[in-house]
């Protein structure tokens, strides 16, 4: 690559994957050229529509207005997830995107709650949390200072559409037609240019593979090699259908356990998303489809559609001048809907080591590396919901927890068994989540801190109540999620998508 001039990016693929790394480049690095191919003839997964609160934060950084971004894809609030039985057949617990309780220096608000249960003055571990109980009473408010943490459920058809106008209008080129070959170059082996049916040739000096599973270019050309999960996550096809809304969203994405995997209820201001995710070593096609038609509200308004996956990674997410963003880097189960945020750590990460001028080793390593470490560390929290768990009822859930977790999660899980500690790696994405799962599992410490027993029984109990009180008060005060969504970002009158209003450059 050569200094002097502009760096032209080509990114492979237009999903959701394609249009956040375009509509980040385009609106964030300047002195770049970016075109993005993508074919019409070949569809998109069409399902990652539950996401986590970093996006607000990268929608921030795009200086994306929230309301206009939220009419055009048919949005609604997510404060957590409701796990519906996970620990046992007939139990509930939720996973909120907020702080539990209070900690003091020495100990986490666990251990006030641990001696609380013991002396039968506390109560459910997510009374304590304020985004818990906003979604318990379906409400939702934006509080001051990022008071109530948040994500969004998204229509992702309309979410590319949307990113794919704030790209165009920031320069992107958009250019269709279907990806034939990867030209290599001889010697360097890096990607030189992308062959269209048409016969027409597309160079660059950084390309991105944003072609979902196929991965054309790292791993079609560049067989940059894959590495295999499913001994720890087993699920390997999802079936995907999307039904008529019969009430109103609520402010959650809900995951309905079964005895071979999991069903997701995604509630969007026109539509409701539904799937579930299996392992076809436990169950059949057929099974799984009639469980999910049976288990679903509204009218169908899709044919239910078969999905085939493969859990893992690529082994360098970056690899020569190509990097997999998206599906063509890897695919963990949508769980904890992580992917979305993954295409967004990338597309950041890739900024902040972007290579103007040339491609270095140093940058490329450390790019690798940090995304290696943010994987690692996703995995395992989903691995979690697996390990631990009182589920004995299937084959399924007994295999679950029969093999040897990976090494970091076994010391995390003993830590907190044993102990009721949890110690957060610098900037993990999951951080009060790894409390709320552990004892949402199941998991109840057999001990805490002794630095509770400096607080009187009575003083704990004040403590306790206390916190309580003012998160029900607060939630009190908001209005219901609908109503707020119908006043804030209502997208009935919305017919098309909107011009996204943008700051420029
Ligand atoms: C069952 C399931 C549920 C999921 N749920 C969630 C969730 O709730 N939350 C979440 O964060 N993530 C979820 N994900 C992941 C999420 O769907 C993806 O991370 C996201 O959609 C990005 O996909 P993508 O853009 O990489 O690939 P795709 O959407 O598959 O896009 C690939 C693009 O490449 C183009 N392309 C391919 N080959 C060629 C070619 N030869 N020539 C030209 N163009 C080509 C296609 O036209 C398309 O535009 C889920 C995934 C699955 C499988």
């Amino acid at each position: 690559m050569n200094t002097n001039r502009k760096t032209k990016v080509v990114i492979a693929g237009g999903g959701t994957a394609g249009w956040m790394a375009a509509a980040g480049l385009s609106r964030l690095i300047d002195n770049i050229d970016v075109v993005l191919v993508e074919s019409d003839e070949i569809p998109t997964i069409g399902v990652g529509e539950a996401t986590i609160p970093t996006l607000v934060y990268f929608h921030k950084l795009m200086k994306i207005d929230e309301a206009e971004f939220l009419r055009a894809t048919q949005a609604t609030f997510k404060l957590g997830i409701n796990f519906e039985g996970w620990r046992n057949v007939d139990e509930d617990y939720f996973h909120a995107f907020g702080h539990t309780g209070k900690d003091c220096w020495a100990a986490g608000f666990q251990h006030f709650w641990r001696r609380g249960i013991q002396l039968g003055v506390a109560s459910d571990f997510g009374d304590y949390c304020l985004e818990r109980v906003t979604a318990k009473y379906n409400k939702f408010a934006h509080l001051p200072k990022n008071g109530l943490n948040y994500a969004y459920h998204i229509d992702a058809g309309l979410y590319a559409k949307y990113l794919r106008k704030i790209s165009e209008s920031h320069g992107c080129e958009r250019v269709e037609g279907k990806i034939d070959e990867v030209c290599l170059n001889s010697e360097s082996g890096f990607v030189e240019a992308l062959i269209l049916e048409s016969g027409k040739k597309i160079e660059g000096d950084l390309f991105l593979d944003c072609t979902g599973q196929r991965a054309l270019l790292i791993e079609g050309a560049l067989k940059t090699g894959f590495q295999d999960w499913d001994s720890w996550l087993k699920n390997d096809r999802a079936i995907a259908v999307q039904t008529k809304s019969v009430g109103h969203p609520v402010p959650y994405t809900r995951s309905i356990a079964h005895p071979w995997g999991w069903q997701w209820r995604i509630p969007l201001q026109h539509r409701v998303g539904n799937g579930i995710v299996f392992s076809s070593q436990y169950v059949s096609e057929d099974e799984a489809r009639n469980t999910l038609l049976s288990n679903i509200d509204g009218e169908p308004i899709t044919d239910a559609r078969l999905i085939k996956f493969r859990t893992g990674t690529r082994t360098k997410h970056w690899n020569k001048n190509c990097i997999a963003i998206g599906l063509s880097s890897g695919f963990l189960e949508p769980l904890e809907s992580t992917s979305i945020h993954l295409i967004q750590e990338s597309v950041l990460k890739l900024m902040r080591l972007f290579p103007h001028g040339q491609v270095r080793d140093c940058d490329v390593d450390e790019f690798n590396n940090q995304i290696a470490d943010e994987i690692k560390r996703i995995k395992d929290f989903i691995i979690l919901h697996y390990f631990v768990t009182n589920r004995s009822d299937s084959k399924y859930w007994q295999d679950c927890q029969a093999f040897e977790p990976p090494e970091e999660l076994a010391h995390r899980i003993k830590l907190f068994k044993e102990t009721g500690r949890v110690f957060l790696v610098n900037d993990e994405l999951f951080q009060d989540s790894w409390m709320q799962v552990m004892i949402g599992q199941g998991l109840v410490p057999e001990t805490y801190h002794p630095i509770v027993d400096n607080m009187s029984e009575q003083d704990l109990a004040n403590f306790l109540n206390t916190i309580k009180m003012a998160e029900r008060n607060k939630v009190s005060a908001m209005p219901e999620h609908f109503q707020y969504i119908q006043h804030y970002c209502s997208a009935e009158e919305v017919s098309s998508v909107t011009e996204p209003a943008c700051a420029s450059k």
